[in-house]
């Protein structure tokens, strides 16, 4: 049987409409009758612990993935039994060559998956997903957003207010209050933690 698999990553700053897009392509499937599950990481609970919420406010149920091993072993047997797959906010996963492999392996196995993933960092470095998953990809789509500044087109996040601690480390996640998108001219890298 031809092998109807694609692997399509979704990439932008925040505030690009990535959310919005994966949604729509999953909504889309859902209602042609594909069978379609959307995850997300445990880590990014800033709307919701059980929908993948836009910031346009679209939503839609998703299933919640623990961290590491555990997650993507999660991840790959619920996969078996659907023929969409979305991920929002891939970066957040931590083992991120297990991630990039598995839904590798998935696409192989004819399934459509969607991610959705920042480009970079707010420190302006890359991500190790952006690394391990876009040489996989069949198609990758790149979404600007529209520069807090200035208007023009964005590509970075920046951070707005300080690093919050969790549990002695830092944590990254953050929302409307936390961070803007900017262009390349208006966006400073924040100081060194
Ligand atoms: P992403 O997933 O890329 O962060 P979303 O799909 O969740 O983006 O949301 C994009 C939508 O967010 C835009 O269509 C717009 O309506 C809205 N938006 C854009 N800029 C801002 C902003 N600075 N603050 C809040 N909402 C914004
Ligand atoms: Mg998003
Ligand atoms: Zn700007």
């Amino acid at each position: 049987m031809a092998n109807t698999g694609k692997l399509i990553v979704i990439t932008g700053p925040m505030f690009a409409g990535k959310t919005t897009k994966l949604l729509s392509e999953i909504q889309k499937a859902h209602k042609s009758k594909k069978k379609v599950i959307l995850f997300k990481s445990a880590i990014d609970n800033r709307y919701s612990d059980v929908d993948v919420v836009s910031h346009n406010g679209a939503r839609f149920p998703a299933v919640t993935l623990p961290d590491g091993a555990e997650g993507i072993k999660a991840l790959y047997e619920a996969a078996e039994n659907y023929d969409v797959i979305g991920i929002d906010e891939g970066h957040f996963w931590d083992d991120t060559k297990g991630l990039a492999d598995t839904l590798n392996k998935l696409a192989f196995k004819s399934k459509s998956i969607y991610v959705a993933m920042l480009n970079r960092k707010s420190d302006g470095t890359s991500f190790n997903l952006s690394k391990e998953l876009l040489p996989f990809a069949d198609h990758v789509q790149f979404i600007n957003a529209k520069c807090a500044r200035c208007a023009k087109d964005a590509t970075f996040t920046q951070r707005v207010t300080p690093y919050r601690t969790v549990n002695g480390e830092i944590s990254y996640v953050g929302g409307k209050e936390d961070y803007e998108a900017r262009c390349r001219n208006c966006f400073t890298p924040p100081p060194k933690a």
